[in-house]
């Protein structure tokens, strides 16, 4: 379609939108080009949690734009420091490595795994995914992910990804074996039609993954960050995962993500992991506003009724 002077057609075509361009968002509308206003169900990607354009959001952009947009990723920044102390005070992990996409972080969790896995592990490589699951868009994350069709897409295939079926502990013990070094699943599969994993396979994955010696990675990209109504989905089931990644809610909306871990797995050294835009205080200043105003009393409460009030109206 035409927009001004401009053509749509100078976007590469990766999906098909409807002739419309949003112009404006707040809280859950959405206003287009003509004016038209839209209640909005989607919110980005599942990203925007706490609206479109909230005034925390707008604050923190705003505040630090004017103050410090990027002193590189080989110093400390204020952002990045809050953040990572906000994300390892509410959680079981102590170390936060920040990333701009899911995809991004999940890539981290597989290169720590495997660094892990030579350290300790006689160099065992494989992580047992599952199903219809959904990891991203990397082509590493696109052979973790589960997706019908992806394992040909773009072949060949990053290889080590063998894949259980979820909810079926049987299927991860008999995958198992010494090339094993972990095992990544979504708490809720997003992607794969919001499928649940059980709370007893999840208590059933973590008692396995620590009696077998390998690490327990929980990819809370979409589940992460409030959306369950506990700050992270695995909570509900009272386990303590080796590895997390976060992504989409984290940021609000704009790009970020992160990759945290228990202590002992945190075996990085200098050159194994960076990325031109890793911490960059402008996102991290958005993750704190979003992180602060989730810990808020009262907020996760609301998200349980109000989960419960849409599941049962469903
Ligand atoms: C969206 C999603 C990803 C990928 O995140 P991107 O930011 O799109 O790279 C990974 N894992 C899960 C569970 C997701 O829902």
């Amino acid at each position: 379609m035409q927009y001004g002077a401009y053509s749509t057609d100078s976007l590469m075509t990766i999906t098909n939108r409807p002739d419309l361009v949003f112009e404006s968002g707040e809280g859950s509308w959405l206003t287009d080009h003509r004016g038209k206003r839209y209640l909005d169900f989607i919110q980005g990607w599942a990203v925007n949690c706490l609206g479109h354009c909230p005034p925390e959001i707008t604050a923190a952009l705003t505040a630090q734009a004017g103050k410090l947009l990027n002193p590189s990723p080989a110093f400390y920044n204020g952002p990045m420091v809050e953040l990572a102390g906000l994300l390892t005070a509410n959680s079981c992990f102590d170390r936060v490595f920040f990333a701009n996409t899911g995809a991004e972080a999940n890539e981290g969790a597989i290169k720590l795994a495997r660094k892990w896995g030579q350290l300790n592990r006689e160099g065992a490589f494989e992580i047992i995914t599952f199903g219809h699951s959904f990891h991203g868009r990397t082509l590493a994350t696109m052979s973790a992910s589960g997706k019908a069709g992806w394992d040909t897409l773009f072949a060949p295939q990053v290889s080590g990804f063998p894949k259980a079926v979820y909810n079926d502990i049987a299927s991860v013990e008999a995958l198992i074996g010494p090339k094993t070094v972990a095992v990544m699943l979504e708490p809720v599969q997003g992607e794969g039609g919001v499928i649940p994993a059980d709370l007893d396979f999840l208590m059933a994955l973590r008692a396995l993954t620590e009696q077998r010696g390998i690490l327990l990675i929980v990819d809370e990209v979409q589940t992460g960050v409030g959306r369950t109504g506990k700050l992270f989905a695995h909570e509900h089931a009272g386990i303590a995962p080796d590895i997390m990644t976060l992504g989409k809610g984290i940021g609000g909306g704009v790009p970020l993500a992160a990759l945290l871990a228990r202590e002992a797995i945190c075996c990085f050294v200098p050159g194994d992991q960076g990325g031109t835009y890793n911490g960059n205080p402008l996102m991290a200043a958005v993750g704190v506003a979003v992180v602060k105003r989730m810990l808020e009393a009262g907020f996760l409460a609301d998200v349980a009724a109000k989960g419960q009030y849409l599941s049962q109206r469903a």
